[in-house]
């Protein structure tokens, strides 16, 4: 473990990893400074507990003589590694490190750490589930918005810490070494950050790098470049699979999940397939994925069972809202990139009237004509991606600009008839029209409500 007592460290980005952090380093007797490049208008509500704790606060801008001055700098997911300041200190030498690098070389127990580029919050949050139905000590954060450093306190030599990691971690950890580490699957996201998919695709990779032959990686044998990434682990390779069998791990079998511990050994029953409640062949990847980690963390078949059978989608991944005249309405607003959408599609045989836009991340919208012709009655655009989405998709289906996101609902939910279905799958981020997926989800929620009222009213 490294002392921290009297070290000079600096917190660059003050988000709720950066805060948390930094509080953390405070109370372990570090000399802590925060620079963010935000003014101190828009960090003035973290400000007071900072100062109080007797942390060093830059706001507007960091000063190169903040970075110098440092022993280790602790960098915030949302920071770029090349600012100027970051890219000079470390080539002074200065250790750079996120967040989960410093937590983990604190957190105390066993480790399973997730990443993907779609399904970790919803794989983390099950685990966590099944872990806690298991008997044991558990302990779920990282990427899924409680920061792995404010979980130190309460871990044992017992705890299970379910971790969900992404990319922008993977980036800056060095020993970050989880017992089992699981790649959902790799597919286009975040090239705006990460520049090319195979820069994307390594940062994944880092999430073994530093295992050794005893620990284990959970990888998904039906995505290519996740199944790749087994020829650079050291670790014990376990698969998971919905197209067929694999030597060890869990896969579908006559309608029932199972799992094999090794390739000679008995192949165990661990559920039906159909006391899944959750929507969409994707989720029965993040159920697979979930058995194979639980069962190399010794959680036993019968709780795995009961965890699954109780959980609920996570909000704003497939979630269900209601159904109205026939029709129902889901509100997938975290599918920010065209491959989640496509999962989403995928989730419904026809008749879906899909509302799509936001911010464009550079993707290719054309990856999903054919499931748009097979399954989708139409598309309501939304958001600064719209044009970009409508030119990708002219001639392969009917498409309605509606610009807003109350307007989107209203021709859809108008134009769907009994047994179709209102999916909100937008495959864009959302700031350019709202905070961030949770309010522009919510904001959905809101608008089936009220235009059912409206509808109703109507009617009468
Ligand atoms: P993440 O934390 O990786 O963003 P979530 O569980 O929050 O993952 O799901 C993100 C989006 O991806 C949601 O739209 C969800 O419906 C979809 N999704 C979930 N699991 C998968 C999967 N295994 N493959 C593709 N898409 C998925």
């Amino acid at each position: 473990m490294m002392e921290l007592k009297g070290k000079k460290v600096l917190v660059v980005g003050l988000g709720k990893s950066g805060l948390a952090a930094a509080l953390f380093l405070r109370r372990r007797g570090a000399q802590v400074t925060v620079s963010d490049v935000r003014s101190a208008e828009a960090l003035a509500k973290d400000i007071p507990a900072l100062l109080e704790a007797g942390i060093m606060v830059e706001a507007g801008g960091h000063g190169l003589l903040t970075f110098r001055r440092q022993d280790l700098i602790v960098v915030s997911p949302g920071v770029p590694l090349e600012t100027p300041e970051l890219a000079q200190v470390k080539s002074f030498g200065l250790p750079v490190i996120g967040e989960l690098e410093l937590a983990g070389r604190f957190l105390k127990g066993k480790t399973v750490a997730i990443t993907g580029s779609n399904g970790k919050t919803t794989t983390t949050t099950l685990l966590g589930e099944i872990l806690k139905e298991a008997g044991f000590r558990t302990l779920v954060g990282g990427n899924i918005g409680v920061p792995v450093v404010s979980l130190i306190d309460d871990s044992t030599d017992e705890t299970w810490s379910v971790l969900e990691v992404s990319s922008f971690q993977l980036e800056t950890t060095v020993e970050f070494r989880p017992n089992i580490a699981v790649i959902l699957n790799i597919t286009s996201d975040h090239l705006d950050r990460h520049g090319t998919f195979e820069n994307y695709a390594l940062a994944k990779e880092r999430i073994f790098a530093a295992q050794n032959a005893q620990d284990y990686v959970v990888l998904n044998a039906d995505n290519v470049r996740s199944a790749a990434a087994a020829a650079r682990s050291i670790a014990r390779i376990h698969w998971f699979s919905v197209e067929h069998s694999v030597l060890q791990g869990a896969w579908l079998k006559q309608g029932y999940v199972v799992y094999r511990p090794s390739k000679d050994a008995p192949t165990e029953n661990i559920m039906p397939l159909g006391g899944i409640p959750l929507k969409g062949a994707h989720n029965v990847e993040n159920v697979l994925a979930a058995v194979a980690a639980a069962r190399l963390a010794g959680a036993p078949a019968d709780a795995i069972q009961r965890a699954i059978e109780n959980f609920r989608a996570v909000e704003h991944r497939l979630e269900y809202v209601a159904t109205f005249n026939g029709v129902e309405f889901y509100n997938d607003s975290k599918a920010t990139n065209v491959d989640a959408t496509a999962k989403a599609i995928a989730a419904f045989p026809s008749g879906i009237h899909l509302i799509l836009g936001g911010k464009d991340k550079n993707s290719d919208y054309t990856q999903l004509a054919q499931l748009l012709r097979e399954r989708v009655s139409a598309v309501y655009t939304i958001g600064s991606a719209a044009s970009k989405i409508e030119s990708h998709l002219r001639g392969i289906i009917s498409i309605h600009s509606c610009e807003t996101l109350e307007k989107a609902v209203h021709a859809a939910a108008s134009a769907a008839r009994p047994g179709d279905v209102v999916l909100l799958a937008p495959a864009c981020s959302s700031f350019d029209q709202f905070e961030n997926y949770e309010h522009r989800g919510r904001v959905f929620k809101e608008l089936v409500g009220q235009w059912q009222g409206w509808k109703v009213w109507q009617d009468a």
